[in-house]
């Protein structure tokens, strides 16, 4: 099991009270698995992706990622094993405008202080893999929205996480591209065994996932098969 969320609560203030974004959360996803987690806005979808990627810490219950326990994680320990195991997709591709495809994919490398050596080798094997070979040297004004998503998950395999968090990949994409995007997720999560979960409005290609939870209120609901 390469990312476990055991029992976890979270709240966040809310005027004199609390607002619980997260009651009791369990999910288990394995290595190699995509997880879909569907449900309204506001129900904590985003909530469960940021606790799982240790951005925020739960009131309680524990996070599991790629064996650590992270809540006898210090602050540095978390920024590292984010850094080294968890690869985090936005909603929104924040690619840096002045920089070409593979350059934003080597600024990874650079961020994490490993040697640049062999930096562009893998940028331009995981261009390949999200079908963007030929379209390295160009600057994200020159990409479709797609395309950009799909740099943008690239981006975020870098350094080879064990872990893929995705934050509604095909909002901002058609029906048709939004396919695309959910294909290439599920064939990544395949060849590199990530622990993938991917948050998503998009209820049409659910049937092509590995499981689909559903967040109601800040509740995990039992996996539906769809
Ligand atoms: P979703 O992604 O499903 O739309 P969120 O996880 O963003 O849901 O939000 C769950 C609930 O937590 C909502 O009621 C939202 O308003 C609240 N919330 C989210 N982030 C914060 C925050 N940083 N501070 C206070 N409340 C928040
Ligand atoms: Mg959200």
């Amino acid at each position: 099991m390469t990312l476990t969320l055991a029992d976890v609560t979270l709240t966040y203030p809310d005027g004199d009270d609390r607002l619980t974004a997260l009651d009791r959360v369990s999910l288990e996803v394995p290595a190699g698995t995509l997880t879909a987690v569907v449900g309204p806005s506001g129900s904590g979808k985003s909530s469960l992706l940021a606790v799982a990627a240790t951005l925020v810490t739960p009131d309680s219950g524990r996070v599991v990622v790629d064996g650590a326990d992270t809540g006898s994680l210090d602050r540095a320990e978390k920024a590292a094993l984010r850094r080294e195991r968890i690869g985090i997709v936005f909603q929104q591709p924040n690619l840096l405008p002045s920089l070409t495809a593979i350059e934003q994919l080597q600024v990874m490398t650079h961020l994490s202080g490993k040697a640049p050596r062999g930096a562009r080798g893998r940028a331009l094997e995981l261009l390949d893999a999200v079908g963007l070979a030929d379209r390295a040297g160009r600057r994200p004004h020159q990409l479709s929205g797609g395309q950009r998503q799909r740099i943008n998950i690239a981006r975020a395999l870098m350094n080879d996480p064990a872990v893929l968090l995705v934050d509604e990949p095909t909002s901002a994409l058609d029906h048709e591209r939004g396919a695309a995007v959910l294909d290439l997720l599920i064939t990544l999560t395949r060849e590199r065994s990530t622990a993938t979960v991917m948050v998503t409005h998009d209820r049409a290609h659910l049937h092509r996932t590995d499981h689909t939870v559903t967040m109601d209120d800040g509740r995990l609901t039992v996996p539906e098969r769809v």
